[in-house]
């Protein structure tokens, strides 16, 4: 198993997105995973299938991968941050 596919697996990174890259740093102590879409995506309304916006298309350099559970149930979120404008993506 490569690189790619085995952060692909840790992350559950699944098509459309795709692991373009891993630079494991060492002296940091990081490891850095760039996950992209293919070019020609086009995001659509998972329930009417319209176009979407694309919005916001800054990288996000540095992003945040947390688990949390809802009251104490055994029902879980995942939450994706973007570390440095301190925002949820
Ligand atoms: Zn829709």
């Amino acid at each position: 198993m490569d690189d790619k596919s085995l952060y692909a697996a840790i992350l559950g990174v699944k098509e459309p997105w795709a692991v373009e890259k891993v630079e494991l740093r060492l002296v940091d102590g990081e490891v850095h995973v760039w996950v992209a879409l293919p070019k020609d995506t086009v995001w659509g309304c998972p329930e009417c299938q319209a176009a979407a916006s694309t919005g916001d298309k800054q990288p996000v350099p540095h992003l945040g991968i947390d688990e949390t559970a809802f009251a104490r149930r055994h029902q879980y979120v995942s939450v994706v941050t973007d570390l440095d404008r301190s925002r949820v993506l």
